[in-house]
């Protein structure tokens, strides 16, 4: 009998580092780890972090699984973009703070394993599609929602990365040629109304306005402590403003999927991240508004669901790229 061979996967995000294992047939989820990124603590403390993450995941694999050192065939990485993939660079990523960073020789020299290195959003797109909700699509969108809004798009059954690695950056297509100012430059971005933080945005500027509501009574008063969490926790207790912010979410959601649609005629729109939390207030109202206005076939080929795999779809994807990029074939 051959011995069972892991990949270990990292998501590497500005809050969170989450690592894992899986076997390379992908059929379970090993030694899961989560910790805090300490971006501030700067790029080669990051590096350190992910390095002892992952020498404790395979270390706990080895005592759990009665694996071998020699079992671990490498490390997938997904990091916040853009990257220049052939270098394993991270260009710019501005929740890190990182300029031109080579990440993926930065860990690899250290941990003595083969890396590969994709964007993370990409990476969480090929995880639904390997092993969560948009199993068995041919042609997927993937929608990441978290500090920023990312984007996956796998073509035909292969991750699409375009000419320059940018494909998929879904959160900076514009909804609102003249709308809200985005962190990247541009107005109108679909990031600057239905990220996180935008929710939060929306919600403390009708809060100004409205008279009552348990958004006010969540957060103790304090506006400044209000985050999405607090818009989903009170509209699924019922709370009209928030319902109304959700409601709001969902449109400008289904205006930017609409789009997708009309491009590129995907089978599945999986969307992760905590917006997901709302729940039917939310995935109603969106599959709603892409009716009206994306091509009735379009739309009649499409399903439009949350992710499956909350919280480690990127390390998921990321095993998954090491996967085919080194293996051929996932
Ligand atoms: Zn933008």
């Amino acid at each position: 009998m051959s011995r069972t061979q892991f990949i270990v996967g990292v998501d590497l995000g500005g809050t969170n580092i989450v690592v894992g294992a899986m076997p390379a047939d992908g059929t379970r989820q090993l030694g899961i780890r989560s910790e805090p990124t300490h971006a501030e603590r700067g790029s080669e403390g990051v590096v350190d972090r992910i390095v002892s993450m992952v020498a404790q995941v395979i270390s706990n694999v080895i005592s759990a699984e009665g694996a071998l050192p020699q079992d671990f065939l490498g490390v997938g990485m997904g990091a916040p973009g853009p990257l220049d993939r052939e270098k394993g660079i991270v260009v710019v990523a501005p929740n890190l703070g990182w300029h031109d960073f080579p990440l993926r020789d930065s860990v690899s020299e250290r941990i003595q394993l083969p890396v590969t290195l994709d964007n993370d959003a990409n990476c969480a797109t090929v995880g639904e599609w390997w092993r969560g909700a948009a199993q068995g699509g041919r042609n997927v969108i993937g929608v990441t929602i978290g500090t920023g809004i990312g984007g996956g798009v796998i073509l035909d059954g292969e991750l699409y990365h375009g000419s320059s690695d940018v494909a998929g950056e879904i959160g900076h297509t514009t909804i609102d040629s003249t709308g809200r100012y985005c962190r990247c430059g541009n107005y109108g971005c679909l990031e600057a109304y239905a990220s996180g933080p935008a929710i939060a945005v929306r919600a403390r500027e009708a809060l100004e306005r409205a008279e009552v509501s348990m958004l006010h009574q969540l957060v103790g008063g304090k506006l400044d402590q209000l985050t999405a969490a607090t818009v989903y926790e009170a509209a699924n207790r019922g709370d009209p403003l928030a319902l109304e912010i959700v409601h709001d979410t969902a449109k400008f959601l289904g205006t930017g999927v609409a789009n997708l649609l009309n491009i590129l005629n995907p089978d599945v729109v999986v969307i992760t991240g905590g917006v997901t939390k709302a729940g039917d207030a939310l995935f109603e109202p969106l599959r709603a508004e892409v009716k009206r206005r994306a091509f009735r076939p379009a739309v009649a080929a499409c399903r439009i669901v949350p992710g499956a795999l909350e919280g480690t779809a990127g390390m998921v994807g990321a095993v998954a790229t090491f996967k085919q990029q080194k293996l051929g074939g996932a």
